[in-house]
């Protein structure tokens, strides 16, 4: 059960410490305290978790401070959407609105290799008003000797030249707890140009400590890719392990499953699982085209198989699009194979401007049906 406490709650206040006495009698019921930063404010939430089938909803609503209880089925507690509610499923972070109802387009290079690609890369996103960008530094490669990313020696590059294009966010992924400290120190010294989206990669989905490390950390929202070999429940309960740690401000991201059933693809594309994902929870999703074709084939009708399939994301209601791009494809350390080519990034936003206008109308049309629908009843 979740105790929603009205947005003027002072945590200091008498109010507050009254409520808490009222729920420290309750048996066998723990109480735990979530910060949900939203767009426009801090909303404070309280979970009840242990034994509350026997508390009536009257009967919590009724609480100092609270302002909305909602009863939560056991499933993705926290970033799940239940039954009886309507919480905002929306957060803002460093000035750029992650929601299920909006896009962002996050292009960038899969992973930093000179400081003269960033820089062409961030400022080919700064002439196209593009404030998002994707860029690695630590990458989990699957031979112990393919080149394992610049790490932390890149990062104050990374992010100077970010704030200097204006760049506001990067989805960077780690992969162990101390990058998260490493980040936050580059951050630190080059006095926070710019933000940090922290991503999970498919390796990592059910890496549960470190998901438990950047649950705790209150600093930067993050990405969680789907896993590439396990189902979509076992990877929306990775994600909720990152809010039960507290951290609530995630995107779920689907990057294709392996399996040689989607060759020539890198990865059979899951995009129809948008849908699913935005119905059982409450979080943003993302798809990334790249990883999951992992090639720049194109069709007859001259469009790659890679636009192709973000457009299908689109039209289907992604939010947010990670797709990798790189100056000179060829020169890429990693992944240059799926790499669009900066001369295609106008292309490439056209295509996803047509997708997401189509989406939209979709919806309009959606609503139109069920107005005309309820009328005739
Ligand atoms: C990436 O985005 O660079 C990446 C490695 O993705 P994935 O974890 O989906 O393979
Ligand atoms: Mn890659």
């Amino acid at each position: 059960m979740i105790l929603i406490l009205s947005a003027d709650t002072d945590t200091q206040g008498e109010a507050y410490r009254q409520l808490f006495q009222q729920l420290e009698k309750l048996p066998n019921v723990s109480a735990r305290v979530h910060q949900v930063s939203g767009s426009q404010q801090v909303l404070t939430e309280i979970y009840l978790i242990g034994d509350t089938s026997a508390l009536s909803l009257e009967q919590m609503q009724a609480l100092p401070c609270v302002e909305r209880v909602v009863r939560v089925s056991q499933d993705y507690r926290i970033l799940g959407r239940h039954r009886d509610e309507s919480r905002s499923s929306e957060f803002e972070y460093n000035g750029v609105r992650f929601g299920q109802d909006n896009l962002n387009l996050f292009a960038g290079l899969c992973a930093v290799d000179t400081p003269k690609h960033v820089e062409m890369m961030m400022r080919a996103l700064s002439e196209h008003g593009l404030v998002c960008t994707r860029m690695g530094a630590y990458k989990p490669r699957t031979s112990p000797y393919a080149f394992q990313g610049h790490g932390k020696d890149c990062l104050p590059y990374v992010f100077e030249l970010a704030g200097k294009y204006g760049i506001r966010v990067i989805a960077m992924e780690i992969t162990h707890e101390s990058h998260i400290r490493e980040i936050q120190a580059a951050l630190d010294d080059t006095g926070h140009p710019t933000g940090i989206m922290l991503q999970i990669g498919t390796r990592n989905t059910q890496n549960f400590e470190l998901l438990k490390a950047v649950g705790r950390q209150q600093e930067f929202p993050i990405l969680l890719k789907r896993g590439f070999g396990i189902t979509l429940e076992e990877s929306l309960n990775a994600a909720e392990y990152l809010a039960s740690e507290g951290n609530s401000r995630v995107v779920f991201g689907l990057r294709g499953m392996k399996t040689n059933l989607g060759d020539p693809h890198r990865n059979f594309v899951d995009f129809s699982h948008i849908p699913v994902v935005k119905r059982l929870t409450r979080m943003p999703v993302c798809i990334d085209p790249s990883h999951s074709v992992g090639i720049r084939a194109e069709a007859p009708d001259r469009l790659p198989d890679l636009m192709h399939a973000a457009a299908q994301g689109v039209v289907a209601g992604a939010n947010m699009i990670l797709v990798d791009f790189h100056p000179n494809p060829a020169q890429a350390l990693v992944d240059g194979a799926q790499a669009l080519r900066l001369e295609e990034l106008p292309w490439f936003l056209d295509d996803m401007q047509i997708a997401r206008e189509a989406y939209e109308r979709r919806v309009a049309r959606a609503e139109r049906h069920r107005r005309e629908n309820a009328q005739q009843e």
